[in-house]
């Protein structure tokens, strides 16, 4: 066994300690959010040309429902590529953001964005092993549809 048990190409869930079944969905969300992130940075300067809030080059992305919700963590409309001074601003003013949303993509967009956020799923912490194994055939998912978006739609490998 490596150093990295759970991380192995055909892990047995089931086989696994709690601890090591937490760190495969863990280790999972971090492959999507990478994906995801990537493929968002590359739309927006293609479709913004640059930071959407100042003009600037894109460097880094952010959410516009907190990251944390974990039910809209991987929607594409909840995540915007921005520039570095602007990824910092949204940090303790992200009103700037929000309403750049709403004048975007429309009001209606941005309730129903919340409306599903506040639904929220089972915590990683509280999840039994069949939502454990459930997760992680959807980050895998996800992160296969970004990689494959971003090869697609501007071949980035
Ligand atoms: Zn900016």
């Amino acid at each position: 066994m490596g150093k990295r048990p759970w991380a192995g190409k055909n892990v047995q869930l089931t086989a696994l300690s709690q601890a090591s079944q937490g760190k495969l969905v863990k280790m999972w969300e971090k492959k999507a959010d990478n994906a995801l992130s990537k493929y968002v940075r590359e739309a927006t300067r293609d479709k913004f040309g640059g930071c959407p809030f100042c003009g600037g080059p894109v460097q880094h992305c952010f959410h516009f429902v907190t990251r944390k919700r974990r039910i809209t963590r991987w929607l594409f409309i909840n995540v915007i590529g921005s520039c570095k001074v602007c990824n910092k601003l949204e940090r303790y003013f992200p009103d700037v953001s929000r309403a750049w949303f709403v004048k975007t993509y429309g009001a209606e967009v941005y309730l129903n964005l919340v409306r599903v956020a506040q639904k929220e799923w089972t915590p990683r912490s509280r999840m039994d092993v069949d939502e454990k194994a459930a997760s992680i055939r959807y980050l895998q998912a996800i992160t296969n549809y970004y990689k494959a978006k971003l090869m697609e739609e501007f071949r980035i490998y």
